[in-house]
């Protein structure tokens, strides 16, 4: 008597660092898994994916990265099969994920952005791209504006993230997780973060479609701040970090377009 019998051995465990709404599952195949994700962010999301596996082939490179659409269920991501199918297999994986589609370096480089305040008000650029104090490698711009000032979004977006319970500051890095901010996602894959908002100085939520020049919140002096004013950033995310970007501004009730400068006023 021949006695023969298969062992299909799984095991599976999936680490990931849940920081965004997305979720990565699996489904078995005939040949293998299929693993699929679900977007519940309003923006793309970038999954990046290390597998370990055993009598098991990757469709794509291992460490690939996968752009997962927004508000999207059950996409597809990648496919594993086993190579001999009378031994065990298993995998695991450990997942990485950033808001906005990593792999995307070009953007709209002539966008005419408005100023975060109100028509006819003004306001100094009290430290700009690259400046000394916390801007060092960074195109931020920090506009003088007192607390409560209405923050008014420069470009039309989708709402993606709100931080706005923290009401404590301090002049170090370590107060940054008190940062109350904003991020707005554009048509052209960049985001906006506008920081250091007031306690519960949001009038917007996730998911909302903003205009250009529609109040979003109101400054204050939030997380790593010495003194009231309104962070600015406009940038692409990669996967484990961001490139801010320069951006043109309209001032003078739109009648001249420019990069603006460290120490100078603008009237919107
Ligand atoms: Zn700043």
């Amino acid at each position: 008597m021949k006695l023969s019998y298969t062992i299909l051995l799984l095991f599976i465990t999936l680490t990931g660092y849940a920081k965004h709404d997305v979720k990565v599952y699996y489904e078995k195949s005939d040949d293998g898994y299929i693993l699929y994700a679900d977007n519940n962010e309003y923006c793309p999301i970038t999954i990046q994916l290390e597998f370990t596996v055993t009598n098991l082939k990757l469709k794509d490179q291992n460490n690939s990265v996968y752009t997962v659409l927004p508000r999207q269920k059950k996409q597809l991501v990648t496919q594993l099969t086993v190579i001999q199918k009378n031994r065990g297999y298993k995998f695991s994986y450990t997942s990485w994920t950033n808001y906005g589609d990593a792999t995307k370096d070009t953007y709209d480089l002539d966008y005419a952005y408005d100023l975060p305040y109100e028509k006819g008000q003004s306001f100094q650029v009290h430290q700009g791209y690259n400046g000394s104090f916390s801007h060092h490698n960074k195109n931020a711009l920090d506009f003088d504006m007192p607390i409560g000032s209405g923050v008014h979004a420069i470009r039309d977006g989708v709402v993606i993230k709100i931080v706005k319970q923290h009401y404590q500051s301090c002049g170090t890095k370590e107060c940054k997780k008190y940062n109350n901010h904003i991020i707005i996602y554009h048509s052209d894959g960049t985001f906006a973060e506008y920081t250091h908002l007031k306690q519960n100085g949001v009038t917007v939520a996730i998911g909302d479609h903003i205009k250009q020049g529609q109040l979003i919140g109101y400054s204050g002096n939030t997380g790593w701040s010495t003194g009231p004013h309104l962070h600015l950033e406009v940038f692409l995310q990669k996967m484990k970090k961001r490139e801010t970007l320069k951006t043109k501004f309209k001032i003078n009730s739109g009648s001249e377009i420019l990069f603006l400068k460290e120490k100078n006023s603008y009237k919107k």
